[in-house]
């Protein structure tokens, strides 16, 4: 197969794993950088460009959008749609994911376990939002964060009031969440490809912090996912309509709560907690669902 990676950098983990991976399996890997990639827009034949030549006879393509250029991104995914070249992930499935008010909202409609969260745009329910998740200690959550920029523990309803005020000064769209105390700064991220949970690593924050992610200096370890967590990351991929996503789970007293939903989930603390071939599994699942106009989506 010809497989397209829409990667920024050729030298990250994920990336370098994922040509690996094709390479080992025997398919023809290309890296492409998705802000050199221009498109012709028609009705006829629509075409991908990129570096004076067109983009052609690929077999799937692999999106790896950074949050920054979501944007550009959606809208190449959207272009290999229109060719009709199989994507693993949708353009609508990242442009939900991207955002995390939209995302909450489709997986509180499946029934899937959330934390209580509260979002409003008016300056005067301030009060209200904080009521609505059941007072503090709570989460106040920038919707475009990553990484865990911008997400704060308040851990009165005075100190929410005043993060939440400063955040309606930056004019920044946030959330306001009911903090999960006994998941006791660990979550478990779950990769998901199609409908299976490939690897599962529980992470946990460093002493003094509350954030798990591995860019703050959290620690992974392997971990085994009860039955209801395993179907309840499953079910969050699929909401979503993603084929592959690193689905994080908080362990609450009422059961798994999913927190967050990512669509370009990085390899390298999961290969290396869990000891498995994620890129494998990857390009795996590709040979056998990628099919020329199989997507579910076409951009819309
Ligand atoms: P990001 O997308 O920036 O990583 P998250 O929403 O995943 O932001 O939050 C970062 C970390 O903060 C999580 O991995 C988790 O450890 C912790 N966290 C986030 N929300 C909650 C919550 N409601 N209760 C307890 N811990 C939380
Ligand atoms: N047009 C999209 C779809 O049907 C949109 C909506 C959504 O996010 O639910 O998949």
């Amino acid at each position: 197969m010809k497989i397209a990676i829409l990667s920024r950098n050729k030298n990250l983990y994920s990336t370098r794993r994922l040509v690996e991976a094709c390479e080992e399996r025997g398919h023809e890997a290309h890296i492409i950088d998705i802000l050199k990639c221009y498109m012709d827009i028609t009705p006829s034949k629509p075409a991908m460009w990129y570096k004076g030549e067109q983009l052609e006879d690929f077999d799937a393509v692999i999106p790896r959008i950074g949050a920054s250029v979501t944007h550009y991104g959606l809208a190449v995914i959207r272009q290999f749609e229109m060719m009709g070249v199989y994507c693993l992930t949708e353009s609508v499935a990242l442009g939900r994911s991207r955002d995390k008010l939209r995302a909450l909202q489709l997986l509180s409609r499946k029934g899937i376990g959330l934390p209580r969260t509260s979002f409003a745009h008016n300056v005067h329910n301030t009060k209200e939002l904080i009521k609505l998740v059941g007072g503090a200690p709570l989460v106040v959550k920038l919707c475009e964060g990553t990484q865990g920029r911008g997400v704060v523990l308040a851990e009165t309803a005075k100190a929410a009031e005043s993060v939440i005020e400063a955040f309606r000064e930056l004019r920044a769209e946030f959330l306001v969440q009911e903090f999960i105390k006994e998941a006791g700064g660990s979550d478990i991220r779950c990769l998901v490809i199609g409908n299976k949970v490939v690897a599962a690593m529980q992470r946990t924050a460093p002493d003094g912090e509350f954030r798990s992610n591995l860019h703050r200096g959290g620690s992974a370890q392997l971990i085994k996912l009860n039955p209801n967590e395993r179907s309840t990351a499953i079910k969050a991929a699929q909401t979503m309509g993603l084929k592959i996503a690193g689905v994080d789970v908080l362990r609450s007293s009422r059961g798994p709560l999913i927190m967050e939903v990512n669509s370009s989930p990085g390899l390298e603390g999961i290969e290396g907690a869990t000891n498995k071939d994620v890129a494998g599994a990857i390009i795996k699942f590709i040979e056998e669902n990628a099919r020329p106009h199989a997507n579910r989506t076409k951009g819309k």
